[in-house]
This record gives C-alpha cells, structure tokens and sequence, in this order.
C-alpha cells in the first residue's frame, strides 16, 4: 500500500478525551473514530489489525472443532422472554421497537438465538458434540463507556456455544475452548491467565475469565507469578485427546478476580514472594452452564436409550476489538505502538526519504514490488513529507520494521533496516534486506 493513496489520518496532538495510552495511540495512528460514546468507526488501519486477531480467532477456533456461523445483531425480544432475560438482562440491553410495534433488541450475546437454532434441528445424541460460533458486534449499553473500545458499547466479540449429552461431555467441550483459548492469547504475544470467575448474566457454576495483567486494567486481580512463565499448548495438541491435565496444569494455582477473591486462601496457597495483586484486562471468559436455557426453551436431544433431555451448554466469548486495546497496553513505548508480528497491520513500513530522488526512487518502488510479490505487506511512504515526520509516524504506528531508503546511504548501496521493538538498526544491501524480510 503506497502511503499517498492510503487513508492514515495521523493526529499530531495528543487527544484530551482519552485517559489511557492505547485509547491515545489508536486515535493518534488513525486507527478509529468516535461516533457517540462508546461507538466507533474503525479506520482502515485499525480494521486492519481487527482482522488480524479475527483470524487467529478463526484458526484456534477451526483447530478446536468449532464451527463458524453467523448469526444478526438485531434480536427478538420473544426469545428472551423465552429464557427470562428479557426483563432479567436489564438497563444494559438496547431495546428497540419496529414499525409494527414488535419488541426487538440489539443482541448483547447470543445463547437464546443459538439455542433457538439448536432446537430447530437437532434431535439426537448423534449430532453431539456441536460447538457453534460467530463473530459479531454486540451492544451493551454500558453506564460508563470508557477507555475507547476496551469499554465501547458496540463492540466485536466471538461467541461459541457448546451443546452436549451430559456434565462430563459438557466439560470435555469446555475444555476445548479453555485450551484453545491459551494458544489465542499467546499467539498474539499475549499472557492471559485464567482465573475464577463469577457468572454474572450469563448464569452457572463453572467459569473462568482470561486476564491480561496490565495497569488500566479495570478489575484486581490476585494470582500466583508461576503463571507468566508457564508452557502454552503447542500446535500439535491434539482436541480429540482428554484436556483435563493440561486445564488442571492452568488451574493449579490460585488466580481470581476481586468479585470472587477469598484473601485468606490466596495467602495460605501462594508463597509470598509469588503474590501478584495487580490489575487486568479481561479478555474472554467461559462458562458452562449446564440446561439454563436448554431447559426453558426445549433444547432436547435424544439420549441412546431414546428418553429426551435438555442438552448441556456452554458459551465461550473472546473481546475480539478490546483486544487491540489490551495488545497495545502490553506493547508501546514513548514513541507509539509495538505491534507483535502475527497482529501488525503491515509487515513493514518503507520509507522512501527523497521522493523525487532518482536513486531512492527507483530502490524504494523496486523492493516495494518485491516485497508485495513475496507477500510482506508494506506500507510504502512516498508522501513528500519532512524525514522527522515521516519516522515519527512510522514509529507511532508500530509495523515491526522500517526500511529507509535515503540518498546518503545508497550512494554506498544501503539501506536502513530498524526493528521496531528493540530500536536495533543496520545498514543492508536491498537484497540482503529482502532476503531478511521474506
Ligand atoms: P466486563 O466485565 O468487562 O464488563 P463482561 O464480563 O460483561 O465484561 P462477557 O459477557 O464475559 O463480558 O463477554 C465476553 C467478552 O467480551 C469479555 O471477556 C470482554 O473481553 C468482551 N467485552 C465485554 N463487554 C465489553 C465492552 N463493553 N467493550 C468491549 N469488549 C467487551
Ligand atoms: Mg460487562
Ligand atoms: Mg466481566
Ligand atoms: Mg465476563
């Protein structure tokens, strides 16, 4: 993408609205803008990113034997009536009215829709298990939307449901979405510990929230620091194998939220000198919650003895744009955004220094195409702009690295590559840059 034709509205002054550093660098990069408190629209570079955890989403999902559908964001009150949370739900819920004065809702999850889709289909043990899920916005009507999209009131999440015969199937599918959802967090260069959690709305008793520590973090956490340095499952875990060990590995020492925190057990089970008390960004949860909705709203299966029971649910949810916030809390520095590889929104940012220049001209636009050929996604700054502008820009937003194409290095036939997370540069022929880029 060449920088002249992109749309990257960079602000130079710092935002006064935002209070914390990722809300700042998002609108300082272009990333989003706000429409009305707590609803944004996302510019192109932060959809960019959006997509980038989306698809990691996507893969560990796949991987983990769910399934991917896509369900609207308008809801009808009716089938919350059905399960009670139509009342329940409360102020948080968007309540609209059609035309013809039907009661409709814009979905803050979706565990009646899907059970709604559950029942209208499936009749027997044979179909089980089944893990079904979309990504899709969501509104809550939150009494304080702050932080920019970490607290939106539209906001993007991942949603899955799980549907077994009994507890024991119920608990190997909630294990599936727990480990899946380790590999998730980390292959965004993320730790998220799981801790226990309340229910909240969503009902039941096994539950956990995933955690990123991070100091605008809105909840206290307490856990054990053996957390940030343990093993996350590799690729080759294999879903179709018994989870337990590697759920109890990740459960084994204590970590909860302050909802649920009991101080006394956190002391008595963690030495000392491995106390965290620190704040942290909750950025998925799970639940299994058994028939609460199956029961109410007839989700029944067919056992293999032909009797008919309600089947056996969990629901699973990621913070798919509270993400970018959460990823930008852990990765920054003075200068801007750091983004980890497997999440940046281009690959590399070129900067062509002296557009104009015969020499960095043709340089520029000739590893330009061959990057793009070989797949790197660039971002080529041919804009005549001022140097300092251009590399402050690059740094603010954050690709993992800068080329520089400028004549004083090119009449020795180099160029400058810089790595954005240590700062390290050196002095590269276009080949050997190329050859280090691909
Ligand atoms: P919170 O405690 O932050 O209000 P929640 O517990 O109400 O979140 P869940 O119902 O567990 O949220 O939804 C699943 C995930 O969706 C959360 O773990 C979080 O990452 C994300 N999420 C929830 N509310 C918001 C919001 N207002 N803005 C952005 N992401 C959100
Ligand atoms: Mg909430
Ligand atoms: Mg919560
Ligand atoms: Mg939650």
């Amino acid at each position: 993408m060449r920088l002249s034709r992109y749309f990257l509205p960079i602000l130079k002054e710092t935002p006064k609205e935002a209070e914390i550093v990722s809300h700042r660098l998002m609108l300082r990069a272009g990333m989003i803008r706000q429409q009305s408190a707590g609803i944004y629209s996302w510019l192109p570079l932060g959809l960019k990113v959006l997509r980038k955890i989306e698809r990691i989403v996507e893969e560990e999902q796949a991987r983990a034997g769910a399934i991917q559908l896509l369900m609207p964001t308008i809801q009808s009150a009716d089938l919350w009536r059905e399960s009670g949370r139509y009342d329940a739900y409360g102020k948080e819920m968007l309540r609209i009215t059609d035309r013809h004065e039907r009661d409709m809702l814009y979905g803050p999850t979706n565990e009646e829709m899907i059970t709604e889709i559950f029942r209208s289909y499936v009749r027997s043990y044979k179909d089980l298990p089944l893990n079904l899920y979309h990504i899709q916005w969501k509104f809550r009507d939150e009494v304080r939307p702050r932080f920019g999209i970490m607290r939106g009131r539209e906001f993007l999440m991942k949603d899955a449901y799980s549907f077994d015969l009994d507890q024991e199937r119920a608990v190997e599918s909630y294990n599936r979405m727990f480990v899946a959802y380790l590999r998730t967090y980390k292959r965004m260069g993320l730790t998220a510990i799981p801790m226990r959690a309340e229910t909240g709305p969503i009902g039941g008793d096994l539950s956990h929230e995933f955690i990123v520590l991070a100091d605008t973090g809105e909840s206290e956490v307490y856990c054990h620091s053996d957390y940030l340095t343990k093993d996350t499952p590799g690729e080759e875990v294999d879903f179709d194998d018994d989870l337990t060990p590697i759920v109890q590995d990740w459960t084994s020492h204590y970590a909860a939220t302050e909802d649920i925190v009991d101080k006394a057990e956190f002391e008595a089970s963690v030495p000392e000198d491995k106390r965290i008390v620190a704040r942290g960004i909750e950025v998925g949860q799970t639940f299994y919650f058994g028939t609460k909705y199956s029961e109410p709203m007839g989700a029944k299966v067919a056992t293999t003895e032909g009797t008919e029971v309600p089947v056996h649910m969990g629901s699973y949810g990621v913070g798919v744009s509270r993400l970018l916030g959460a990823l930008i809390e852990a990765n920054h520095d003075d200068n801007g955004i750091i983004w980890p590889k497997s999440v940046a929104p281009f690959h590399v940012g070129l900067i062509n220094l002296k557009p104009g220049d015969e020499l960095t001209d043709t340089t520029s636009e000739s590893l330009y195409s061959k990057l793009e050929a070989a797949g790197i996604e660039v971002l080529y700054d041919d804009t005549d702009t001022r140097a300092g502008a251009k590399f402050a820009t690059m740094d603010l937003i954050g690709l993992p690295f800068q080329v520089v194409a400028g004549p004083r290095g090119l009449r020795d036939g180099l160029l400058e590559v810089k790595e954005r997370s240590t700062g390290e540069k050196e002095m590269l022929t276009p080949e050997a840059t190329l050859n280090k880029l691909t």
